[in-house]
């Protein structure tokens, strides 16, 4: 299930959390922040995204566990 966002306003969105860009990821519909440093993930409901910080998942415990 892909992400359909428009892509002007995927230009605008920024990390709540850090002010980076964010990329798409398609198969987690989700909005992936690109700052490595905090690489949260926040959902995309109904082609909305939910660009709260209680609703995002870290996505660093998963991928980069070996820096803690
Ligand atoms: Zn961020």
């Amino acid at each position: 299930m892909a992400v359909n966002l428009d892509p002007d306003l995927l230009s605008i969105l920024v990390c709540p959390k850090c002010r980076s860009e964010f990329r798409v990821d398609d198969e987690a519909n989700e909005l992936v922040c690109t700052n490595t440093g905090c690489a949260l993930a926040y959902p995309v409901r109904d082609d909305i995204p939910v660009l709260l910080i209680d609703e995002a998942r870290d996505t660093r415990t998963e991928e980069t566990a070996d820096q803690a």
